[in-house]
């Protein structure tokens, strides 16, 4: 079975640390490819500051030339708040092949039981939750008693079983976000080696992130 990871995210823009995510989850869960999922309304946060499909087209300058990293924009054609499981049931509707594989931080991890059919999303896929090396966390009882039963240690579960597992991948996090990023550029200062040149000269083209929200 082909084992896909999935990053969702609202990508406002898309950093360095996203990339680093992406490849270093791929490595240690073993997987084929990494699609990118830029959301399109997010449901549980304000709007991102730029427009949907300048937001694909930063993403689509970050990966472009790299193997194994795609970008699904299929979030950006729905109407209403973008919610993970729908995405994940029409991608397992489309390639029922493949184990899809949800990849997240540990911080949206233990917000993982206040996610719209947070069981559906484990009855679709397979969850790579990244956690920080040396960290341990305190999570609520009932998501200790699903990772209890659903965690697993070896990658290779991922690629014999379809859905339902929890991989916990010790991976460095940089310390860089989106916000930060805009912040830089509101105030003039420059963001260089937090982003890829190209994503940074779209936004300079296009004159995104120039005031604060
Ligand atoms: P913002 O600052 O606007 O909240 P962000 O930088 O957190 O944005 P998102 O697009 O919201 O970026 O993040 C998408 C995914 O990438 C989330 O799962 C998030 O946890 C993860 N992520 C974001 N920044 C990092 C980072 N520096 N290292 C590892 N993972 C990250």
């Amino acid at each position: 079975m082909d084992v896909i990871g999935i990053l969702g995210g609202t990508f406002d823009p898309v950093h360095h640390g996203h990339l680093r995510l992406a490849l270093e989850m791929r490595a240690v869960a073993r997987l084929d490819e990494v699609r990118f999922v830029p959301v399109g309304t997010p449901a549980h946060r304000a709007p991102p500051v730029a427009e949907k499909r300048l937001r694909a087209r930063l993403l689509r300058a970050a990966v472009a030339g790299i193997d194994g990293f795609t970008v699904d924009e299929r979030e950006l054609e729905r109407c209403g708040p973008s919610y993970t499981v729908d995405t994940l049931d029409e991608l397992r509707h489309e390639r029922p092949d493949v184990a899809w594989c949800l990849i997240i931080g540990m911080d949206q991890f233990l917000l993982f039981d206040q996610w719209h059919r947070w069981r559906a999303i484990l009855g679709a896929a397979h969850l790579c939750v990244a956690q920080r090396p040396g960290t341990r966390t305190q999570l609520p009882a009932g998501l200790e008693t699903v990772l209890s039963e659903a965690r697993i240690d070896d990658a290779k579960t991922l690629r014999a079983l379809s859905h339902g597992c929890i991989f916990i991948g010790q991976l460095p996090v940089l310390d860089i976000s989106s916000t930060r990023i805009r912040a830089l550029l509101a105030a003039d200062q420059d963001p260089r080696f937090l982003l890829p040149d190209p994503v940074l000269e779209l936004i300079k083209l296009e004159r995104l992130y120039e005031y604060d929200e």
